[in-house]
């Protein structure tokens, strides 16, 4: 990944650049951002940078035997630890970090916006399993033990500290407070809030916001050749979340419009072999689209607790939304918004956790038209 490949954040690329140029690059720094900004591309492109033999004021050359490497995640002098799941006893510990690595590296090449739920789909793995291991902490120290082998610096990428166990974590502070020499930690994380306070004070943060919807929609037009009114809709339901926007470009197009406005609707009227009949269809829906509709919800719970405000100009609207928040919002008020922020939140979150699709969905619905019709 090259600094050139990552849409905007203009201002963080040439802070990064800068601490090149002086040397004075932060021994162990913290890039944080929520999930789908793009701190883990930033750490790469950096890393790439810093090996690169030819680099010109801007970017790494992207063509020397470094480059090459790095463009590949396969430089020698780049390490690489994130969350798996744990072994199993029968199973050969080498042959499945090889075989995990092979996968962490095709997974950046495709696409390096991918999320820590993504990581484990791909690597067939379940959520509670996800952690960096005690082994892995004792490994970072054995890594950096050794001599850069081709570049002039080390770089240990640590993606998602906040799945480290404890001991880990513990085990690596004093490297991480004193590394060998033109040594660099870069550690990706979406939750600084779960990581050691210990492990926070001896980091320098770089704060890595979500893009904003201009740099986004220029994105998926250039990369993607999205057309004009799916890209509206896209950035409507990414909400500045690249990932899910890359993932919206291949998914059906969704006419959430209609659907919503009919389920608030029904909800409202208490409606309920309408509401079964909703949960049957959400059922069938594919997984994506079963995500985005909860988007798609919270959205516009937004836009009308925005409706409230005064302040209809500052969202994202469609404007044939526009009739339905303004009647809508005249059956709300900001408690009911939130409630059904949070019920919506808690279903999407028990969606994800593999539950039963149908009974999410009319569980939720029932929950909804008690909120707005009580
Ligand atoms: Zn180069």
């Amino acid at each position: 990944m090259k600094f050139a490949d990552i849409p905007g954040l203009s201002e963080i690329k040439s802070r990064l650049l800068d601490s090149v140029k002086q040397n004075h690059i932060a021994h162990a720094q913290l890039f944080l951002g929520k999930a789908g900004a793009l701190n883990l591309p930033l750490a790469l492109a950096y890393a790439n940078y810093l090996h690169c033999q030819n680099k010109n004021g801007d970017d790494a050359c992207g063509t020397c035997s470094a480059c090459s490497k790095s463009l590949k995640y396969i430089h020698p002098d780049t390490s690489f630890v994130f969350p798996f799941r744990a072994l199993r006893k029968e199973e050969d510990e080498d042959r499945v970090k090889a075989e995990t690595l092979k996968l962490w590296r095709s997974s950046l090449i495709q696409n390096p916006y991918f999320s820590i739920a993504d990581w484990i789909t791909l690597y067939e793995g379940e959520d509670k399993q996800a952690a960096i291991s005690r082994e892995a902490g004792r490994e970072i120290i054995k890594t950096l033990s050794l001599k850069p082998f081709e570049s002039s610096y080390k770089v240990m990428i640590i993606w998602q500290p906040e799945f480290m166990h404890p001991s880990a974590a513990n085990g690596i502070l004093k490297i991480l407070e004193e590394p060998p020499p033109n040594t660099f930690f870069f550690l990706v994380s979406n939750a600084a809030e779960r990581l050691l306070p210990t492990i926070l004070s001896r980091t320098q943060m770089v704060q890595v916001p979500q893009l904003p919807d201009e740099d986004l929609d220029t994105y998926l037009k250039e990369k993607y050749g999205v057309e004009d009114s799916r890209r509206q809709e896209i950035l409507q339901l990414a909400d500045g979340d690249l990932n899910a926007a890359i993932k919206l470009i291949s998914s059906e197009e969704d006419h959430f419009q209609d659907r919503f406005a009919d389920w608030m609707r029904s909800c409202y009227k208490r409606d309920y072999p309408k509401l079964v009949a909703f949960a049957d269809d959400f059922h069938e829906l594919d997984k994506l689209s079963q995500r985005n509709l909860f988007h798609y919800a919270l959205g516009m719970m937004r836009e009308t607790l925005l409706q409230h405000a005064g302040a209809d100009a500052v969202g994202r609207i469609k404007s044939g939304e526009v009739k339905f928040v303004k009647d809508f919002s005249k059956i709300m008020n900001v408690s009911k918004i939130e409630k059904i922020n949070r019920l919506v939140t808690d279903a999407h979150y028990h969606l994800e956790r593999n539950g039963s699709a149908k009974m999410i969905f009319l569980d939720l619905s029932l929950n909804i038209a008690k909120s707005i019709n009580p």
